[in-house]
């Protein structure tokens, strides 16, 4: 197959940037957040390990700081001790600078040490990932320089590794917590987005994840689609991802309508009824 137009056509690159984009939220979405911040689903150790390592060459993010800020976030959500609260601190703080949060959150010493329990913590993350989170996009660098020449490369460049603080630390942490409808209503203030899956992979059905923080399956409602659930589903049929965690949607919603219905009979019972207690009060 004829690759060349990915290096010789300027949508070819930008198509290369979205499908790298792609990779890198996916694996954040799949091994950081649902499987090793909330443990909803645990992965074969060789996928775990693939995307872990992409997610540093293209982010130069380490696994137990991005766990360890996300947890505190779920922990203080909406407060001033939450990392990225587009409530305290405003969505367009949140929409282009959530990348600095993020940063100011995993220096703190007190943060590492309270949400990292179940992070990996061998070799390779004490002396490469975690003190050398530069290496990992310089390479990407000179990759990209040596696919695209020296003018387009550091552009493709630049796409591959602001898409996370872009996207993730941006839209989902700022606009996540801001515009969209909810289907629950959570003491926090996040919100459902519009369908992005192929920009965010499912962390934009955020109102329904703070719900269920620990459910592999973020989407809850027919019209929902989380493209992050169906990768774990393939993964699960080939035998590399096992569910610990899901909550169905519609089982949740025939609950809330059960619930519901029971609610309007009491609503009619009470209507028929109390005028008579009051008459009958009266007669007395
Ligand atoms: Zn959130
Ligand atoms: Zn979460």
């Amino acid at each position: 197959m004829d690759l060349s137009f990915i290096t010789h056509t300027w949508w070819g690159a930008l198509l290369f940037v979205v499908a790298c984009g792609h990779i890198t939220i996916m694996c954040t979405s799949l091994y950081m957040h649902r499987s090793m911040a909330h443990q909803g689903v645990k992965f074969n150790p060789v996928i775990s390990w693939a995307m872990r390592f992409w997610l540093w060459f293209f982010t130069g993010m380490s696994t137990r700081e991005w766990v360890a800020v996300h947890r505190k976030h779920h922990a203080h959500c909406e407060t001033e001790e939450d990392p990225h609260s587009p409530v305290i601190h405003g969505w367009a703080q949140i929409l282009f600078f959530g990348v600095n949060y993020y940063r100011k959150a995993y220096r703190d010493p007190a943060t590492m040490e309270r949400f990292t329990k179940g992070c990996p913590n061998d070799v390779i993350e004490r002396k490469l990932f975690m003190p050398h989170k530069v290496w990992g996009i310089l390479i990407l660098l000179a990759v990209d320089i040596a696919l695209f020449g020296f003018i387009t490369g550091p552009l493709v460049w630049g796409g591959q590794v602001l898409w996370v603080p872009f996207w993730a630390a941006g839209v989902v942490n700022g606009l996540g917590h801001t515009i969209g409808y909810r289907n629950y209503k959570v003491r926090d203030a996040s919100r459902n987005l519009i369908p992005l899956g192929l920009l965010l992979s499912g962390e934009e059905l955020h109102n329904n994840h703070h719900k269920f923080p620990s459910s592999a399956r973020f989407s809850m409602r027919w019209f929902e689609f989380d493209m992050g659930w169906w990768y774990i589903q393939a993964l699960r049929l080939i035998g590399l991802a096992k569910v610990k965690v899901v909550q169905s949607g519609a089982a949740d919603f025939k609950e809330r309508a059960r619930l519901a219905k029971e609610a309007a009979i009491d609503r009619v019972i009470h209507a028929a009824v109390a005028p008579k207690i009051a008459s009958a009060a009266v007669d007395a």
